[in-house]
């Protein structure tokens, strides 16, 4: 394989009895931006520990560039790194913690100089180069750490939670820079965080992980339509989950309700409707037997900017929540009003309960 390749090839880390990482097998392409995300304690740190090479695996082996690294110390594999507890140093400035790789490479001078020069452009940070940390806000520390993982322009780069310190208008800031700098190294890039939103923005492909494996893999479009589970649908963004049965060739709802789903998404018998509150239309008026239609009552309109998010009681007590763009000219609905519920088969799907 070609430099900048990882692949995991069924790795496990068990501590004691706890088993935190279970089988996880994937490959990255060169210059492929590969998102873990997950709740808290679900194995991402663990695994890129293990990628990093802090933690050696029970089971399975670690490659990078078609490499087995699995018993290499971190130094010997290459790598950039922005982990939360690899700071950087107190006692070197700015350009001494960026130099850092190459001044333990013993890298010539000069080069030493040029390159930390294009870090610190890369970051935005020209004029800074004589600070030491104490003098730095939380968003500098971070965009130091990151040139100092990409000065030696490594083949792959970890990072871990890196932008989790900063407010929201520089972690989005921060976003864009970090996608860009990788796309013009042209960076394997193995990103984990548990902000879904980030995850969709900045990835080329997410893992999706639970209680230490990856319950969906894919690009951020495909794994946010199209969920295998209960557990990826709500925890990247909002989600109705319907209780709901199979029934012939439809979907029997709330109430009886006969849904088409989405076409091999029947894959469960009892199970939840999966659809996402934007794909859900909603129109004045109660039932008027149309097919893939819920009739309801709203219940509550909450108005959010460029949306307004409505809550519709259905049938049975169960409630739809329904986005709609806050547009020119957009209907409104208020608490009361009789309403259509309706979505397209294809933005629906039948899931495990
Ligand atoms: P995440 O980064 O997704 O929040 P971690 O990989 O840090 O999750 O942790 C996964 C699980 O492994 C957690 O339950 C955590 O408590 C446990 N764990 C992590 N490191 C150790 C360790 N060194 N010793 C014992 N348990 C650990
Ligand atoms: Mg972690």
């Amino acid at each position: 394989m070609t430099a900048g390749s990882v692949a995991l090839e069924g790795v496990t880390k068990r501590y004691g009895s706890e088993t935190v990482v279970a089988d996880v097998s994937v490959t990255i392409a060169p210059g492929e931006f590969f998102t873990l995300l997950g709740p808290s304690g679900s194995g991402k740190t663990t695994t890129l520990s293990m990628l990093a090479g802090f933690v050696v695996p029970d089971e399975g082996r670690v490659m990078l560039s078609g490499q087995d690294m699995t018993r290499v110390p971190p130094r010997g594999r290459g790598l950039g790194m922005v982990f939360q507890n690899y700071a950087i140093f107190p006692h070197l400035n700015v350009a001494e913690n960026v130099a850092f790789p190459l001044t333990v490479k013993r890298a010539p001078k000069a080069e030493i100089a040029r390159r930390v020069a294009d870090a610190m452009a890369m970051v935005k940070l020209e004029g800074f180069e004589g600070r030491y940390a104490r003098q730095l806000s939380g968003g500098q520390q971070q965009r130091v750490a990151l040139a100092r993982a990409i000065v030696a322009h490594p083949p792959v780069v970890l990072m871990d939670e890196p932008l989790g310190a900063l407010d929201k208008n520089l972690r989005y800031h921060m976003q864009v820079e970090i996608k860009e700098i990788s796309r013009r190294l042209g960076m394997t890039v193995i990103y984990v965080t548990h902000d879904q939103e980030e995850a969709l923005t900045m990835s080329d492909r997410i893992a999706i992980m639970n209680r230490g494996r990856i319950a969906q893999m894919g690009p951020p479009r495909e794994v946010y339509e199209k969920p295998d589970s209960s557990f990826v649908a709500a925890f990247l963004g909002e989600a109705n989950l319907l209780k709901a049965r199979r029934d012939g060739n439809a979907v029997a709802g709330p109430g009886g309700t006969r849904i088409d789903a989405g076409a091999g998404a029947l894959g469960a018998s009892d199970g939840l409707l999966f659809v996402r509150p934007e794909k859900v239309s909603i129109a004045a008026g109660g039932a008027d037997g149309a097919p893939n239609t819920l009739p309801g009552q709203v219940r509550h309109a909450s108005f959010l900017g460029n949306i307004v998010r409505y809550q519709v009681e259905v049938a049975e007590g169960a409630t739809v929540l329904c986005d709609t763009a806050n547009g020119a000219g957009a209907a409104l609905h208020a608490p009361g009003d009789p309403v259509r519920l309706s979505w397209r088969a294809e933005d629906s799907r039948l899931l495990a309960a």
